[in-house]
């Protein structure tokens, strides 16, 4: 009837607003490389393209005992990272929670607090004496041993000027904390390792992307980017350093060779001219402490993919005439500020896709047909389908805290609709930015055509997005596809770099040593 026409043109008109064809694949890859260009060329540009002063990639064979140091999303983690010099590295490693007040308060109070994982980590965990630049700290014969070597992964914008330097630039994934931007990151963390009289010498800063591409040079023998799919996004890749032009006659740029450049692509979009930007964006972006920042982030990653979703389903709530979704009833979760985590909208999908035959990867073409478990059809679905939905039920019923009678099957296909809607985008887009390095660095062209390259190209990835979401990189891959060809994507490896933070931060703290 009228109302059920009226009901599938809300579904239809949301369905149309996340999809992502063809032509806008390759005008948003275009932009991303028009973007690179400006970056490596001028300052202060929406792609930052931040030269990292890494000025090589390891091939396995490095030898040595470091401490790392992880901040950057949901947890801070302590590392000691022994390098064996055959692609393999042995690691031990403590998680330590940031809390809310040290995100949001005082710098000194953070600094001090990772200053204080540090202690607790030595007292309790390490050896760092393995190490042939670490002398015995209890050695009574030896008055004056070298600081143990620290490098620190600080995973937000930093204008880097050295391997040991840089200033804090912004930050970004819900950290705001006071007295920091504008300051060295190196010395922040130092000057808490002093005040506590902490043996510790922090010798190298390293982006989270770096670490990762550096981890999985490592493990693979080389590798091209490293990129993140966790809480935030980014990537940093392998640029001629000829390439780096706003390094001007620096030293760096006269020495030519090859630079580490992290792209910072989570603010790809900040102009808001590219992205086809829907309401549900629009109030997450608003409601955030950075709008307007970190466009192509917000539409991409962990801390925002439930967000989104949970804008969609409360759209469905309050339609009108008409609810569309769980009797008009909402809940804590679903009226709380990021109240439906990433993981959540992960196991609706995992519920959905376990068991099923038709899997995404098998359907012909980039836009997959929700439509076949939309919610007039529910009763039409065979039983395998319906006993997926009864469980996605249950997980609605438990996770939003819902009561029973307002969770139909409908519902749950219509949860699971908006969640795949969200997460084919951000695996669509996420395609794009890979793409546009294979491209940068000439490993591909745009619209294909490059023939089958005769080695595998090596893509370092980490983050629980990527490595837990259903079919992310399926659906990253067929994007991919679409923008480069057959041929080269099928040679893209796309791997975890496994602790890739903690062990790339020993690779460049072993880089800062050799460096001097
Ligand atoms: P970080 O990027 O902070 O180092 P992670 O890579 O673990 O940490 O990413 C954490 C983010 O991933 C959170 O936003 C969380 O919502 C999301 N997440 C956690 N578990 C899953 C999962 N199983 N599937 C998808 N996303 C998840």
């Amino acid at each position: 009837g009228a109302s059920t026409d009226a009901a599938r043109k809300i579904f239809d008109d949301i369905e149309a607003q996340f999809q992502l064809g063809q032509d806008a694949l390759i005008k948003i890859t275009e932009q991303f490389l028009e973007d690179f260009r400006l970056g490596l060329s001028e300052y202060n540009q929406p792609m930052a393209m931040i030269p990292t002063f890494v000025t090589g990639v390891p091939d396995g064979s490095e030898t040595g005992t470091f401490l790392a140091l992880d901040l950057g999303g949901t947890n801070l983690r302590v590392c000691e990272v022994t390098l064996l010099g055959n692609h393999e590295f042995r690691l031990k490693q403590q998680k330590y929670k940031v809390s809310e007040t040290l995100k949001t308060g005082e710098a000194s109070a953070l600094f001090d607090y990772l200053a204080d994982s540090v202690d607790a980590f030595l007292t309790e965990f390490s050896s760092a004496v393995g190490s042939p630049t670490v002398t015995d700290i209890d050695n009574p014969f030896e008055p004056t041993p070298p600081a143990v070597p620290l490098g620190l992964t600080f995973s937000f914008p930093v204008e880097q000027t050295a391997l040991n330097q840089g200033k804090i630039l912004t930050w970004t994934k819900g950290f705001s904390a006071k007295n920091a931007i504008g300051n060295d990151v190196v010395q922040l963390l130092q000057d808490a390792f002093d005040r506590k009289h902490l043996h510790v010498r922090c010798v190298a800063l390293v982006n989270d992307t770096v670490g990762t591409l550096l981890s999985r040079a490592y493990t693979a023998g080389s590798c091209i980017l490293g990129a993140i799919f966790g809480t935030g996004t980014n990537g940093a890749y392998v640029e001629r350093v000829e390439n780096i032009t706003k390094l001007g006659d620096s030293p760096a740029r006269a020495q030519g060779g090859l630079m580490i450049v992290n792209t910072e692509w989570g603010a790809f979009n900040n102009t808001r001219t590219t992205l086809p930007t829907t309401p549900y964006d629009n109030k997450l972006d608003r409601e955030s402490i950075n709008p307007r920042k970190q466009a192509f982030e917000k539409f991409i990653s962990g801390m925002y993919l439930g967000e989104i979703t949970r804008n969609i389903l409360l759209s469905l709530i309050d339609a009108a005439p008409r609810s569309l979704l769980f009797n008009g009833r909402s809940s804590t979760p679903l009226n709380t500020h990021y109240g439906l985590d990433t993981a959540v909208v992960s196991e609706i999908e995992e519920a959905w896709e376990s068991g099923r035959t038709d899997r995404i990867a098998k359907v012909n073409g980039t836009v997959p047909q929700w439509q076949s478990a939309h919610f007039t059809e529910v009763n039409a679905l065979p039983p395998q389908d319906v006993d997926r939905l009864e469980r996605i039920r249950g997980i609605l019923i438990q996770r939003l805290e819902l009561p029973a009678e307002d969770v139909s099957l409908c519902d749950a296909a219509t949860v699971r609709w908006a969640a795949s809607l969200v997460a084919n985008r951000a695996a669509r887009l996420s395609g794009t930015a890979i793409a546009a390095v294979l491209v940068q660095t000439g490993n591909a062209t745009l619209g294909g055509g490059t023939s089958e390259p005769s080695e595998n190209i090596i893509v370092g990835v980490d983050g629980s997005l990527i490595q837990h979401y259903p079919n992310f990189q399926t659906r990253l891959r067929a994007s991919l596809q679409s923008l480069v060809g057959e041929a080269v994507e099928k040679r893209v490896e796309i791997d975890l770099a496994k602790d890739g933070s903690g062990a790339g931060a020993a690779l460049c703290a072993l880089q800062a040593i050799k460096q001097g």
